[in-house]
């Protein structure tokens, strides 16, 4: 397939904007990257698509976030208002979780992939809890998104809270599935959560797996008080000592870690994701990106179940540490999209070590995104990230591309039945709701 008349934005090392660009994909993979003429004439025989002077770029990567938490899309939650996190996951997310059946699990992901596809995420990294409907869980998140045509990296978030039997039917959800074959890490829900023994069960299973961790890390001051509280120990070095920390693992959140910790998870290679919206949402505070990344820690941008519309992720990520820091220097734009970007690209490839992602460039996956985006003011590779944070908006995606199959185009979507879809997850989300 050779794509013609595009406004081609290719970001990666040498970022270019080609003003009449063109790309040609052969397979999954981007086999050639040029102009219009170059390479029409190199590839006469191809089959066209005319973007017609869309703006193209390489499609967003979701570093975190839960497909499970779909239904909560204006569900009421009974008594008193939640004041603080740990009421916040009490009061909704553990009655939402403990609520959901298989096919809840296949419905709520199934809405989220819609919500991926149509607005250009392929690539996404979930963390998964079903505590009534544990055992087959992820081949079922698995299939909705082999459905959708898009690449997803799977767990189940092992905890303590549902009792022992769950904890090991959590964990054995996690060896299980990293067995098939599938991109996979060992999930477990947050050091909150886990005992020092649970710690050790899932340490020992994942060791047999070579496989790293998904966990929530001090997303709110109740993870450090706990932490402190069962073993002396600030979060980050519990997990560490643990050998939960390493350069295959996801500490997601670290919003309330100390130089200290920042400077261990350095040394440890793991991995942060960044969620503003979930904690802008929760008031658990603003993670130091800005003092992760000074220090070396590899930090991801993550959508924690909000919208797979990654470019409102990144425009709040763009906001808040400005609003939080009274500095309207910090996070700047470029670094927003490195984050989003180069980042999340290096940390896909911990589970797709092939793939190369988030650029333009020969050999690199063919993941794409259309955006009907005429600029009003001139556009360069240079000031794209604020052309995508102040003019581009969720409306103008128009076509989604995933290791070269196309699923959306002209707004519409190939692979799910958007309408059969929707009206079904209304109905199990109303069952679902009854039951909380
Ligand atoms: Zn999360």
């Amino acid at each position: 397939m050779l794509v013609t008349h595009a406004r081609l934005a290719t970001l990666g090392a040498a970022p270019r904007l080609i003003k009449d660009g063109a790309l040609f994909v052969e397979g999954d993979r981007i086999a050639a990257v040029g102009t219009t003429a170059e390479l029409a004439a190199r590839y006469p025989e191809a089959e066209r698509w005319d973007a017609a002077g869309h703006l193209v770029l390489p499609a967003a990567i979701c570093a975190h976030t839960h497909f499970y938490g779909a239904f909560a899309r204006g569900m009421a939650i009974p008594g008193e208002p939640a004041t603080n996190f740990p009421q916040i996951l009490e009061r909704l997310w553990w009655r939402l979780d403990k609520a959901l059946t298989l096919e809840d699990v296949r419905y709520s992901a199934l809405v989220c992939l819609v919500d991926a596809v149509r607005h250009g995420t392929t690539t996404l990294i979930d963390h998964h809890a079903s505590p009534s409907a544990i055992d087959g869980s992820l081949d079922v998140i698995a299939d909705a998104a082999q459905q959708a045509g898009v690449r997803a990296c799977l767990c189940y978030e092992v905890t303590d809270r549902d009792g022992p039997h769950r904890t090991q039917a959590g964990i054995a959800e996690n060896v299980r599935f990293a067995k098939s074959g599938a991109a996979a890490c060992f999930g477990l829900h947050a050091s909150l959560t886990l005992s020092d023994e649970t710690l050790a069960d899932c340490v020992a299973a994942a060791r047999d797996l070579g496989s790293g961790f998904h966990i929530h890390a001090a997303e709110d001051q109740a993870d450090q008080q706990d932490s402190i509280r069962k073993s002396g120990k600030r979060v980050i070095h519990r997990l560490a000592d643990a050998g939960i920390l390493g350069p295959r693992t996801i500490a997601a959140h670290c919003v309330h870690v100390d130089q200290d910790e920042i400077e261990r998870l350095a040394a440890t290679g793991a991995w942060v994701t960044h969620q503003p919206r979930s904690n802008m949402n929760n008031a658990v505070g603003v993670a130091p990106v800005e003092a992760m990344l000074r220090a070396g820690v590899n930090v991801g941008l993550g959508n924690d179940g909000f919208s797979n519309q990654m470019f409102a992720e990144m425009k709040a990520a763009y906001l808040v540490h400005k609003l939080a820091q009274r500095d309207p220097r910090a996070m700047p734009g470029d670094l927003v999209m490195q984050l989003a970007y180069a980042h999340n690209a290096r940390l896909a490839q911990v589970f797709w070590p092939d793939l190369r992602l988030g650029e333009l460039s020969e050999g690199a996956a063919a993941d794409l995104v259309f955006l009907d985006y005429r600029p009003t003011t001139p556009l360069t590779a240079g000031n794209l990230p604020w052309h995508l944070l102040f003019g581009l908006e969720a409306s103008a995606i128009i076509a989604t591309v995933c290791a070269g199959r196309v699923l959306m185009r002209d707004r519409r979507l190939l692979t799910l039945d958007e309408e059969a879809i929707t009206a079904r997850s209304r109905e199990l989300a109303a069952l679902a709701w009854k039951r909380i």
